[in-house]
């Protein structure tokens, strides 16, 4: 495709994107368009179907819907902006601080010369009012040397706690990219990189590592009979029950709009059934109510694979089972826990 065919696809988006912003109450904002954009473009399924679920409720779309949803699909682009501003914030700093240490050695040295001179000048020909006016102007001297100093001093204090200020930005900011915003859990970016660091690691050392795939049952008639804000709840309470269910060291993530996965480390995969099943009976078991009406929402069910990591198959091969394992679960009629077939090597 070449420019102009670009160019004339993004304007032809942009017409597209900027009516339905219009219609369905969207700021007109740079991420609400970024967001739009991609909509009408076509190039993002999940950014398309999480909007039309939103607005199968409601055809006004709240702020924070708005802002819920960019966060969700351009964290990433979100976290590069924000290092890049720190990059450039810091080579600021740098810049100011450096010249004023230079400034303030310069002056030292001319105030050092200065002093070198005023004490050649002392002799015993100098009158009571030359010793005076010399006295007078060391002592000026030195006064400015000591402001100075204290200038220097107070200057690199400030600069040290803007490092630190950015700094914490900057782990607030990495750990927003890899976070859920609507759950709080891990989002499938920290799942990702996880899940082929512990399986590269399992390679060599051959530690247990399994996961498990979850994914709630006819989770769209919960939409649509409750709408949206009641489905985002149930997702919350959802995702507690299973961040309850595990030990520190293990990942619970949210890996996509009703899936959530689950890295088990130094765990059999007959333990991993086990768990799974427990969640599975701990979250049929609930009772959700609407927080609005106190009306049941029936039960609510999840579906299940679990997989063991055979060494040196690979982060792919690992996942696709667990994935076919948890298909083997919807295909049984749901609510239950499978186990994946081996890999294929
Ligand atoms: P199955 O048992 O086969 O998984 O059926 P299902 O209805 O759960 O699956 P389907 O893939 O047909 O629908 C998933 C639904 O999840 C549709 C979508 O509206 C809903 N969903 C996805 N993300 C969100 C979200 O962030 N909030 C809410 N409330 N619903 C969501
Ligand atoms: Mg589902
Ligand atoms: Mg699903």
């Amino acid at each position: 495709m070449d420019y102009s065919e670009l160019s004339d696809k993004a304007a032809e988006n942009m017409r597209l994107a900027l009516p339905l912003m219009k219609k369905h109450g969207v700021p007109m904002t740079p991420d609400n368009y970024a967001v739009w954009y991609e909509h009408v473009s076509g190039a993002n399924a999940e950014l398309s179907e999480k909007l039309q679920a939103m607005l199968t409720d409601n055809p006004i779309l709240t702020e924070s819907q708005c802002t819920g949803v960019y966060e969700q699909f351009f964290n990433v682009e979100r976290e590069l902006v924000q290092v890049v501003e720190m990059r450039q914030e810091l080579a600021r700093l740098l810049k100011e601080v450096i010249s004023f240490v230079y400034s303030t050695v310069a002056h030292t040295d001319r105030s050092n010369n200065h002093l070198a001179e005023l004490l050649t000048r002392i002799n015993r020909d100098m009158s009571p009012q030359e010793v005076h006016e010399v006295v007078e102007q060391i002592l000026d001297e030195t006064r400015q040397a000591m402001t100075n100093g204290e200038e220097l001093s107070e200057r690199l204090n400030t600069a040290v706690a803007e490092v630190q200020t950015l700094k914490k930005e900057l782990d607030q900011s990495k750990r927003e990219a890899k976070t859920d915003t609507l759950t709080g859990l891990a989002n499938r970016k920290a799942f990702d990189e996880l899940v082929t660091k512990v399986t590269q690691d399992a390679d060599n050392s051959g530690l247990d590592v399994c996961i498990l795939f979850c994914d709630l049952d006819i989770f769209k008639e919960v939409n649509d009979k409750h709408g949206h804000l009641v489905g985002d709840q149930v997702l919350k309470v959802v995702s507690n029950t299973l961040k309850d269910s595990v030990k520190g060291r293990d990942l619970v993530a949210r890996y996509g709009g009703e899936e959530f996965s689950i890295i088990l480390l130094n765990t059999s995969l007959q333990n991993a059934k086990i768990l799974a099943d427990n969640i599975r009976k701990e979250i049929a078991s609930k009772r959700i109510q609407r927080k609005d009406t106190r009306e049941s929402l029936g039960q609510i069910t999840m579906s299940f694979g679990v997989a063991r990591y055979v060494p040196t198959e690979g982060v792919e091969s690992f996942m696709q089972r667990a994935d076919r394992a948890l298909y083997m679960s919807k295909r049984k009629g749901r609510n239950c826990v499978s186990e994946a077939p081996p890999p294929i090597i």
